[in-house]
């Protein structure tokens, strides 16, 4: 290969949108694991999801999440499969029962309208807002929400991965149960948990491999459901199995233990985790600002993510220059997400200051050389 197109990638420098790159300290025990789990003698591969470790594992990790959410024992903490794209579905299938009005939500990026779509084949819904007519630059005010007393739920995404949009902010009213899909800002800092009746996230952007999603449900949500939903998709058939109902990811669960004893006990807590992504973003965004416009930020500015920083330069073959620069220099991850374009730069918990402060660098760079 010639050396202009030789890609060569560097795990540290991983900007992903997801799965996402995970601490690297964390890896190094995952590796250990694959061939012998200290505890058990076994790859974790090989280990039964029956074994008292499993239990233990399912056990340890629910404790870890309750104590850095701060989530008392009215909550149910599940892993489930399906990913984030199964509680589309089992929101509406589950919270409806009996109601007559129509659930509320909002449509705030790409992944809010692949929501909308699996929650129209269970119900009629009401959408408070939608950015679409403005391409999805900007989340709503306050003041262009409003909310109804009656409705059976509210549901919204508290990070828009694609767009790159994050709400800083709890919304809906405290009398009317608040769904959030938190797949792309789950643990990536303190988020007011007790505050929602269901709170799902996967664990492939911010928190583990795919395979796993985390399910935080209010136990008084179950009282009343429907009887004849299919065993899996019957929240309580998990909450009974201790998730363990049918065969679980037992690796990816075991993954995502290890990030929740890096948060506790590396970084601890969220309030940390918090901070040191906030410190990420201030870079990547003052490049974006201090560029004299040669890299354009997608969203307003009081929307941006704090895990996606999503921005074009003046042209489609300026960014494919850009990207394939970049490549070259060892990042990866950075295109744009395929329904949009432009470049991404996710920084999820794992990705470290000092990937970013690489990026900031290279991103002044190629500027200099292309002026
Ligand atoms: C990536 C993503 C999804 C899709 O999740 P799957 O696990 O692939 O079903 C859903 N919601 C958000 C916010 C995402 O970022």
């Amino acid at each position: 290969m010639p050396v202009s197109t030789r890609i060569n990638p560097n795990n540290a420098l991983n900007f992903s949108g997801g799965p996402g790159a995970l601490p690297q300290a964390v890896l190094a025990q995952v590796q250990d694991a694959i061939l012998n789990v200290p505890e058990v003698g076994l790859s974790v591969l090989g280990i039964s999801h029956r074994s008292d470790w499993f239990a233990g594992v399912v056990q340890e990790l629910e404790n870890n999440i309750r104590q850095l959410l701060g989530l008392d024992l009215s909550y149910h903490v599940l892993f489930l499969q399906g990913g984030a794209t199964q509680q589309f579905s089992m929101v509406p299938m589950t919270l409806l029962h009996g109601k007559t009005q129509p659930p509320e939500y909002l449509h705030t990026g790409y992944w809010s309208g692949k929501v909308l779509g699996e929650a129209r084949h269970e119900t009629p819904l009401r959408v408070l807002w939608s950015g679409e007519q403005e391409g999805f630059s900007r989340l709503p005010r306050d003041e262009e929400l409003q909310f109804s007393a009656d409705a059976p739920y509210f549901h919204y995404i508290s990070n828009e991965t694609v767009e790159g949009l994050q709400f800083n902010r709890v919304l809906g009213r405290d009398d009317v149960p608040r769904v959030c899909d938190m797949s792309s800002d789950f643990l990536s800092k303190p988020c007011e948990a007790d505050r929602f009746s269901l709170i799902y996230a996967h664990a492939q952007k911010n928190i583990g491999p795919a395979g796993v999603t985390v399910v935080l449900i209010r136990d008084e949500l179950l009282h009343d459901m429907p009887d004849n939903l299919p065993g899996w998709l019957d929240y309580r058939s998990h909450i009974t199995a201790h998730s363990n109902y049918n065969t679980p990811p037992v690796f990816a669960i075991y993954v995502v233990l290890l990030v929740t004893r890096w948060l506790l006990r590396d970084v601890s807590g969220l309030t940390n985790m918090s901070a040191i992504n906030q410190r990420k973003a201030a870079l990547l965004y003052a490049a974006l600002d201090d560029s004299d416009g040669f890299y354009r930020g997608r969203t307003a500015r009081e929307d941006r993510s704090l895990m996606n920083v999503v921005f074009n330069l003046d042209s489609a073959a300026r960014e494919q220059q850009f990207l394939a620069a970049s490549q070259r220099a060892g990042f990866s991850g950075l295109s744009g997400h395929r329904a949009i374009g432009g470049v991404r730069a996710s920084i999820y918990n794992g990705l470290e200051l000092n990937a970013v402060e690489q990026l900031t660098q290279f991103m002044r760079d190629f500027q200099q050389k292309t002026r």
